[in-house]
């Protein structure tokens, strides 16, 4: 296990792609548990590697069994494929060696960039959030700890909508401030379905003295019963149009898809108009949604 990780002299991606002047195209997965997810995953990767993406992003589980399927993946990523992985990683029941741990195993293998996150407390993401004793408290703990050890892109969470457990916008951005101030380069919003949403966001952290560049999340709402339950977890307000139209399609698949593209594409078409840094796509480990969206917008591959 190596102490001093990831060489000095390693790009940040996005950082450095913002610093030439380009946009942030990305994809995000997660790690299947079944030999047919994980078919269906790695036929998304390389759809996906086609388009030649600034980077995909793996997410990191609760607990248990997930967490090391994660690291896996991310891993293989960096192995196997042209892609650059982004590591999610959550303080959730870690000790700070524990992570210092698995951010070394991360540098030994090439990775240099991670999505440093708080987590949610595991079985009801709702409840009171407790930390490890021995672990980071905040997501700004996390990022000092990352930046600490080397020379990593560091990503951080953004919420159009506020975070569900803020009290107030005004704690809300404080806090995100303080991720900044921590060290992040840069941040992915949670998924949200109203341009207003973002730019307000942006708004706030601009008169807060914050300038990293805030990446939209682009999530296809192509299942009516799946956007709902999305929805409520992460506290996105959906369209009363668009859940109208998603239900009435409940029963047609292909009119749904289109549902979820047509309005997905207006969004992220809105958004860079108006000079978001880029498109982070959950994927939901299926390529036809996001690189319908992607090949609508007629993007130039970021690298
Ligand atoms: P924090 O920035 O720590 O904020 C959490 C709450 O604490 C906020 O309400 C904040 O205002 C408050 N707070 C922060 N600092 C302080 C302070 N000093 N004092 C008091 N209050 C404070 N979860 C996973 O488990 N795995 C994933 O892979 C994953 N990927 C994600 C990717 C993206 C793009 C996003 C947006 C979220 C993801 N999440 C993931 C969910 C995320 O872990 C949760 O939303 C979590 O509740 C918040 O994480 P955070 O990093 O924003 O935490």
């Amino acid at each position: 296990m190596s102490h001093v990780v990831a060489s000095s002299a390693a790009p940040r991606v996005p950082a450095e792609l913002f610093a030439a002047g380009h946009r942030s195209y990305s994809f995000e997965f997660f790690p299947p548990k079944t030999a047919k997810g994980e078919r269906a995953l790695w036929r998304a990767l390389r759809r996906v590697e086609a388009v030649a993406p600034a980077f995909v992003s793996v997410t990191y589980g609760a607990g248990g069994s997930s967490r090391e399927h994660s690291a896996a993946l991310t891993q293989k990523i960096a192995e196997d494929t042209v892609l650059r992985p982004v590591a999610h990683l959550t303080a959730v029941g870690h000790s700070t060696a524990e992570l210092r741990r698995i951010i070394g195993r991360y540098a030994d293998v090439g990775i240099r960039d991670v999505l440093a996150l708080r987590g949610d407390p595991p079985g009801d993401p709702r409840g009171p959030w407790v930390r490890h004793p021995g672990g980071p408290e905040h997501a700004a703990d996390l990022v000092r700890l990352v930046r600490e050890l080397g020379n990593f892109g560091i990503g951080v969470a953004a919420f159009p909508e506020r975070h569900p457990r803020s009290p107030d916008w005004e704690s809300d951005i404080r806090y995100f401030v303080a991720k900044c101030r921590a060290g992040a380069d840069y941040a992915i919003t949670q998924m949200f379905f109203r341009a207003e949403d973002y730019f307000r966001l942006r708004d706030r952290l601009t008169a807060a003295g914050c300038d990293i560049p805030v990446i939209p999340e682009i999530m296809p709402a192509t299942r009516f019963e799946q956007i709902k339950r999305f929805a409520e977890l992460s506290n996105a307000s959906v369209p009363s149009g668009l859940a109208t139209r998603l239900a009435a399609a409940r029963h047609d698949p292909e009119e749904a898809h289109r549902i979820g593209v047509d309005h997905a594409t207006e969004l992220a078409q809105r958004l860079l108009d108006e000079g978001a840094p880029g498109l982070h796509y959950i994927t939901l480990n299926r390529s036809s949604a996001v690189l319908d969206i992607h090949r609508v917008l007629r993007l130039p591959s970021p690298r």
